[in-house]
């Protein structure tokens, strides 16, 4: 996706600080933080939200959630945490999905 800010990461013409990335996955922090800790955690095969997923992005998305707790002691995970996912609907946008690429907000290090 040519104007996808999170392409555009996975490609490098967008700086990131990157904590995990392998072939399929990229994990890396949020550039407003609203915790101690936020993390975006992406496929990184383009898709927008989980109603607009096809069976091989679903496939995925099962392997990144079990990804992320592998990555406890880096994404700082031992105390707890919480997992987001803002999603777009088809007749608005009440949970203010901002970029179109689906990605789970990782929330560590605090109370909540
Ligand atoms: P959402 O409302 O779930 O779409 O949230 C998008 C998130 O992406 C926000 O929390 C932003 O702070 C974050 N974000 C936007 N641009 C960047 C970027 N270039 N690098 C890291 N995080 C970003
Ligand atoms: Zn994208």
């Amino acid at each position: 996706m040519q104007d996808c800010i999170f392409c555009k990461i996975v490609k490098g013409e967008i700086p990131s600080t990157k904590l995990y990335e392998d072939e399929d996955f990229l994990i890396f922090e949020n550039i407003n933080p609203t915790t101690k800790y936020h993390y975006l955690a992406i496929v990184k095969e383009h898709f927008a939200t989980l109603a607009e997923m096809n069976e091989h992005q679903a496939e995925l998305l099962g392997k990144l959630l079990a990804k992320i707790p592998t990555l406890s002691e880096v994404l700082h995970l031992e105390n707890g945490y919480r997992l987001v996912m803002n999603q777009i609907g088809a007749t608005g946008n009440d949970a203010k999905q901002e970029v179109m690429h689906l990605h789970i907000h990782i929330h560590s290090g605090q109370e909540m």
